[in-house]
C-alpha cells in the first residue's frame, strides 16, 4: 500500500506532544512492512532549521509549487521534498513563509495566533493539491486532528472520476476530542468548500466552523489512539460535544493504542543515559541513573529516597491540581523526591515553583522542553505519576514501564489500557505493572501513591516483581501497526461500499 500522512507535527521536524512521536514513527514502520509512505507537514522554522543544521538530510526545494486560493487572495505553496539518512519516508513540507516563519507552531508567548484557520486550511488545500500534482500513486490518506479535518471533507466531496480521490479512501484519527479547531462561522470561506456544507451534520457546531468535526463527519474510517478513549469519547464529557456524531459513526471508529519508538526510548543505548540497563541489571542502571539525576539537578544524593518523577504538558488535563495538593499535604512530612518537567500555563508553573522554593531539597523544577531531561527522568525516577483527568492514550507511562518508572495512573483512557494495577492477586500472578486510581481526587491519588510507596520501602522483592513485568511488555509499533494496516483495508471497504472508491 502507499500511505500518505497529513499532519501539523512530526519528529524530527516539530514537536509539542505525542501527535508528533506517532507522525514520527508509524510511517517508518510501515515502511518496514513493506509499504510506501509519505508524510506532509508545514515548513515550520524548526523544521528548517532541523535540515539547514544537518547535511546528512537531503533536501529537494520546490519539487512543486502551487496556488491556493484563499478566499480570493491567491498564496504560492512550495513543496520541498525530504529524505533523512536510513529512512525511506517521503517527507513533503509545505512551505508558505507568510504562515509559518515564526517561533511557534500553534502560538506563542501571547497565545495561539490569531490566523490559525487560514494556516491550516491553507495546508489541508495545499496536500491535496500537492498529492494531484506530484502524482502521487496513494492508496490511504491518513489524517491527523483539527488541523488536517479538512482534507477528508475534499476527499469525500470531489467528483472528478481521473483524480486521486477516486483511488484512495481516507483515515482520520483523533489525538485529543479537547482540540477541535473551533472558528467563526465566516471562515468558512477559508476552507474552500461550498456553503451548503455549513450545517450541523458536517462543518458547523453551533454556529462556527470546526475543523475536527468536519474530518470526523468525512473520513472513511476513523481511529483514535485506545480502545477505552474510543468508548469515552462516544459520551459527555470525553465527546467535547461531538458524541453524538461519534456515536452515530462507531460501526467507522476503532481504538489503537499508540507503540513507542523503542530505538529512541530503550534504557539499554540511550545515549542521554550515564549508565545503561536491562531487566537483567535494571536495579543497578536505575541506581546510577538515579545519582546522576540527583546530582545534576542539586538535590540531596540520596539512594534509599523514593524519587517520583513527572513529564507532562502544564495543561488541566494532566491532572496537576492532584498533583498540587498532594504536595502540599506532603511536602514537610514525607520523605520523597519530585522531579518535574513541564512546560506550559503559567499559573501550574507559578504554583509548582513555590513548592520547589519551599523545599529545594526535595523538588526540582524545569519548566523547558527538554528531550533529553525526559529520557533521564524516566531512567532515575522509581515511581512516575500521571493522574490525568483524561487520556487519549499517553505515551509517557509506556516510557515508565520500559525504564523501570512503576507508574501511578488515573484509570482513563489509555492508561486505563496500558497499566494494570498491582492488586495482591496481580502481583501473584506477574501482571501487575503500576498503581491504578478511580475518581479525580487527591485522596485517590494519595492512597495509590501511598500503596507504591509501602511496596517500595517494605516489599523489594515485590516491587522487583511489578517493575519486571512493567518492562517485560512490548509496547512497541509492530503490534499498532499491524492494527493499523486492517484500519486502511477496513476503510478502503468502506468507501467501495460507498461506490467511490474504483475497484
Ligand atoms: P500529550 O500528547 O497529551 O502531551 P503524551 O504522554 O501522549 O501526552 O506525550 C507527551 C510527549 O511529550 C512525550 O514524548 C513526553 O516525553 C513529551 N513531553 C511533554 N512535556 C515535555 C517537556 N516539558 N520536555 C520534554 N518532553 C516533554
Amino acid at each position: 500500500m502507499h500511505i500518505v500522512m497529513a499532519s501539523s507535527e512530526a519528529i524530527p521536524f516539530a514537536k509539542t506532544g505525542g501527535l508528533a512521536d506517532v507522525v514520527g514513527t508509524l510511517p517508518i514502520e510501515l515502511c518496514h512492512l513493506g509499504h510506501a509512505c509519505s508524510v506532509f507537514l508545514p515548513a515550520y522554522k524548526s523544521a528548517k532549521q532541523y535540515w539547514s543544521e544537518r547535511p546528512e538530510v537531503k533536501v529537494h526545494q520546490a519539487v512543486a509549487s502551487l496556488v491556493v486560493d484563499l478566499a480570493g487572495y491567491p498564496v504560492h505553496a512550495w513543496i520541498h521534498r525530504v529524505n533523512l539518512p536510513g529512512s525511506r519516508v517521503d517527507y513533503y513540507l509545505v512551505d508558505q513563509p507568510m504562515f509559518y516563519d515564526r517561533d511557534g507552531i500553534y502560538g506563542d508567548s501571547h497565545g495561539a495566533f490569531g490566523d490559525n484557520c487560514a494556516r491550516y486550511c491553507f495546508f489541508s488545500r495545499a496536500v491535496a493539491q500537492a498529492i494531484e500534482r506530484l502524482a502521487i500513486p496513494l492508496d490511504i490518506i491518513h489524517c491527523h486532528d483539527w488541523q488536517t479535518g479538512l482534507i477528508p471533507a475534499y476527499h469525500r466531496t470531489q467528483t472528478d472520476h481521473h483524480s486521486w480521490y477516486r483511488r484512495s479512501a481516507s483515515v482520520m484519527t483523533i489525538h485529543n476530542m479537547a482540540y477541535q479547531g473551533r472558528f467563526w462561522g465566516p471562515d468558512m470561506i477559508l476552507t474552500g468548500m461550498d456553503q451548503g456544507y455549513f450545517h450541523w451534520e458536517s462543518m458547523e457546531y453551533y454556529g462556527d466552523l470546526n475543523l475536527l468535526k468536519t474530518g470526523i463527519a468525512f473520513a472513511d474510517a476513523l481511529t483514535t489512539v485506545s480502545p477505552t478513549y474510543a468508548k469515552e469519547i462516544q459520551s459527555h464529557p470525553q465527546g467535547y460535544g461531538l458524541e453524538g456524531l461519534l456515536s452515530a459513526r462507531r460501526d467507522r471508529l476503532f481504538g489503537i493504542v499508540n507503540g513507542i519508538d523503542t530505538s529512541v526510548w530503550n534504557p539499554q543505548t540511550d545515549s542521554n543515559l550515564s549508565f545503561h540497563y536491562s531487566l537483567e541489571n535494571w536495579a543497578q542502571g536505575k541506581a546510577a541513573c538515579k545519582r546522576s539525576l540527583q546530582e545534576s539537578l542539586g538535590l540531596p544524593v540520596r539512594p534509599d529516597v523514593p524519587l517520583i518523577g513527572i513529564v507532562g504538558r502544564l495543561a488541566e488535563q494532566k491532572g496537576w491540581d492532584l498533583i498540587l495538593q498532594l504536595m502540599r499535604w506532603w511536602i514537610d512530612h514525607r520523605d520523597v523526591q519530585w522531579v518535574i518537567l513541564g512546560s506550559g500555563e503559567q499559573r501550574f508553573a507559578d504554583a509548582l515553583f513555590q513548592l520547589a522554593q519551599q523545599r529545594p531539597d526535595r523538588v526540582s523544577l524545569q519548566t523547558t522542553f527538554s528531550d533529553p531531561l525526559a529520557h533521564r527522568i524516566e531512567a532515575g525516577a522509581d515511581l512516575f505519576l500521571m493522574p490525568s483527568l483524561y487520556e487519549p492514550c499517553g505515551l509517557n507511562q509506556l516510557y515508565s514501564l520500559r525504564y523501570g518508572a512503576v507508574p501511578v495512573v488515573r484509570s482513563t483512557g489509555g492508561l486505563a489500557d496500558t497499566v494494570c494495577d498491582a492488586t495482591p492477586e496481580n502481583i501473584e500472578q506477574g501482571i501487575a505493572t503500576g498503581f491504578v486510581f478511580d475518581d479525580y481526587t487527591p485522596e485517590a491519588l494519595a492512597q495509590a501513591t501511598i500503596r507504591a510507596l509501602e511496596i517500595y520501602s517494605q516489599s523489594p522483592q515485590l516491587w522487583s516483581k511489578i517493575v519486571a513485568a512493567g518492562m517485560s511488555q512490548d509496547w512497541s509499533w509492530s503490534k499498532s501497526t499491524k492494527d493499523m494496516l486492517e484500519v486502511y483495508e477496513q476503510a478502503r471497504q468502506f468507501a467501495k461500499n460507498d461506490q467511490r472508491l474504483d475497484s
